[in-house]
């Protein structure tokens, strides 16, 4: 048998620091193998009118959307500081209503956690993305979020016509 290799840590250390992408971004200071669940997006679950009316005058927000209700998780903790990237190195995975985040690749120490956040629902008017990856799709919205709000405008643009 080949010698082993050693095996990363089953638990990446992970490090909160200032992003180049936005405010602060989640390092991992171990190598994660692909396919490795890093971290849980935990936090207490809300109902969607629970959340609307604890958010409402909220700016920034750490709700992440699960299950087909649209009941929503109040990120607390590491993995709301994962950022989003066009070009990603995780993504969200949903396992009995939890939500993982997973390694789409082998990661090396020392990089950012990113995964693409296809963001829908908001009451935002945009979701710029500033990840600068080659193919970045300029928002955060997921494609369906751009496809709704094309059409709302193009109605909008039709009434006022
Ligand atoms: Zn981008």
């Amino acid at each position: 048998m080949p010698p082993a290799k050693p095996k990363p840590p089953a638990s990446p250390r992970l490090l909160v620091r200032s992003s180049d992408i936005h405010a602060a971004g989640c390092y991992t200071l171990d190598p994660i193998r692909r396919g490795a669940r890093i971290i849980e997006y935990d936090g207490p679950r809300l109902s969607k009118g629970e959340a609307d009316d604890r958010y409402a005058d909220r700016i920034v927000t750490y709700l992440f959307g699960f299950g087909g209700k649209g009941d929503v998780i109040d990120g607390f903790g590491t993995a709301m500081f994962v950022n989003h990237s066009c070009a990603p190195n995780c993504e969200t995975i949903e396992r009995d209503d939890r939500i993982f985040i997973q390694a789409i690749r082998d990661i090396a120490p020392g990089e950012e956690l990113l995964y693409e956040y296809h963001l829908y629902d908001s009451d935002e008017d945009d979701a710029n993305c500033y990840c600068n990856a080659p193919h970045c799709r300029g928002t955060m919205f997921s494609d369906e979020e751009v496809a709704r709000r094309a059409k709302i405008a193009k109605r909008k643009a039709r009434n006022s016509a």
